[in-house]
């Protein structure tokens, strides 16, 4: 355990450094969510736990504490709401990232750190729920979550566990462990690695923090050692189904072409050569004349991947949602404009589809677990491996 130098970096509430000092020692002030149980870690010799804590409206860091003394207190001000300040914690390199930058760190708390409750009124955000608290059903995980997103998810187990030994690219012997857990609507795998979580069949819980991963182009949720497992009340009739997952491709972008055109509002066939300048206007096929302001945007785009033969038809509510993500939305109009975007994403693209019909678009900006596909065991076991005692490597 290191011990706190005199200089001290000390981080103002705006969030600012106010010394140039490359001293590692930060205070930060904010509010603790989420304080884990105390965990041993055999690697440490030693007991820690993890909690969230939230610098801002919006921004919530992983912590980690090696100082067993400390869980009291932390989990006395997360139950309260109580807002604090730690002085003296580190700053580290997040599991999921290569490099740390003035927004995106884990918190360390080490022996020398001092837990100091603040006034009610003392920050200028108010206490939210952090994002991987926020409940979401297993569809929203499928549709929605970016992989390493970290969620929580009500379900039931209706299958396992099933066991098969592993070699991580180092060598070593990890035991993988697979779950097959449902809610309403869907089902999903939930694995753990190397680490035992017992779950009984027919028994409901509550997955918080569990983290979204891809392997073999399907995703699944991973229980970590920072995923607290909590039996709930029985959810009832779920699904027994195993979803039948969509088929995804990833690549970047080869060739494309959009066309835009404007659909009637009453018969919704295409109006053709729209002036922009014009107010009113007669659709040739129905004879029902509306005004331009009222007619519906249709975008169709049609693309090929670098990495498939197939020539993707992307549907305009697709393009419209995958814009709106990429707050690109004012190019919904613009096939020129469109085609250009597309050609200039940095990222590879992930295409969720059925046959070449395009469901969902994501874009893998920091992710590489999914663009390669040999290996992918590997790929996929080690951040599997630094999440398993919640520190980073
Ligand atoms: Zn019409």
């Amino acid at each position: 355990m290191q011990t706190p130098t005199k200089k001290m970096r000390v981080m103002d509430t705006a969030g600012t450094s106010s010394a140039s000092s490359p001293s590692p020692y930060y205070n930060i002030p904010g509010y603790a969510h989420n304080v884990s149980p105390l965990k041993h870690s055999p690697k440490l010799r030693g007991q820690y736990f993890n909690f969230t804590f939230q610098t801002a409206k919006k921004d919530f860091h992983e912590a980690v504490c090696f100082s067993a003394e400390k869980r009291k207190s932390l989990a006395t001000v997360a139950d309260k709401k109580t807002p604090v300040m730690l002085r003296s914690v580190t700053k580290t390199v997040p599991f999921n990232t290569t490099t740390s930058t003035d927004d995106q760190y884990d918190v360390r708390v080490n022996q020398s750190t001092t837990i100091e409750p603040l006034k009610k009124q003392a920050l200028s955000f108010v206490h939210l729920v952090p994002p991987s608290l926020q409940q979401v059903s297993i569809s929203y995980v499928y549709d929605k979550a970016n992989i390493d997103q970290a969620v929580t998810v009500l379900a039931k187990v209706i299958d396992g566990p099933v066991t098969t030994d592993r070699t991580t690219r180092e060598g070593k012997h990890l035991v993988l462990t697979k779950y097959i857990i449902a809610d309403k609507d869907s089902t999903i795998e939930a694995n753990t690695w190397g680490h035992p979580i017992t779950l009984k069949t027919g028994i409901s819980y509550r997955f918080s923090h569990a983290l979204t991963k891809v392997f073999d182009n399907k995703k699944y949720l991973l229980l970590s050692k920072n995923t607290d497992v909590k039996e709930i009340s029985d959810l009832g009739k779920v699904q027994q189904q195993m979803q039948q997952q969509k088929e995804t491709t990833t690549g970047s972008v080869q060739s494309i072409n959009a066309i835009f055109n404007y659909h009637c509002t009453s018969c919704k066939k295409i109006i053709p050569d729209v002036s922009p300048a014009a107010i009113l206007i007669r659709c040739n096929s129905c004879q029902m004349k509306q005004t331009t302001s009222s007619l519906l945007p249709y975008m169709v785009v049609k693309l090929q991947l670098t990495s498939s033969e197939i020539k993707f038809h992307v549907p305009h509510s697709v393009v419209q949602d995958f814009l709106n993500r990429t707050e690109k939305q004012n190019l919904l109009t613009d096939a020129n404009s469109i085609e250009d975007y597309f050609l200039t994403i940095q990222a590879p693209l992930t295409l969720q589809h059925d046959n070449a019909q395009v469901e969902y678009i994501q874009c893998l900006t920091n992710d590489t677990s999914t663009s390669t596909t040999s290996n992918q065991t590997q790929e996929n076991m080690s951040p599997a491996e630094q999440n398993a005692d919640g520190t980073p490597i």
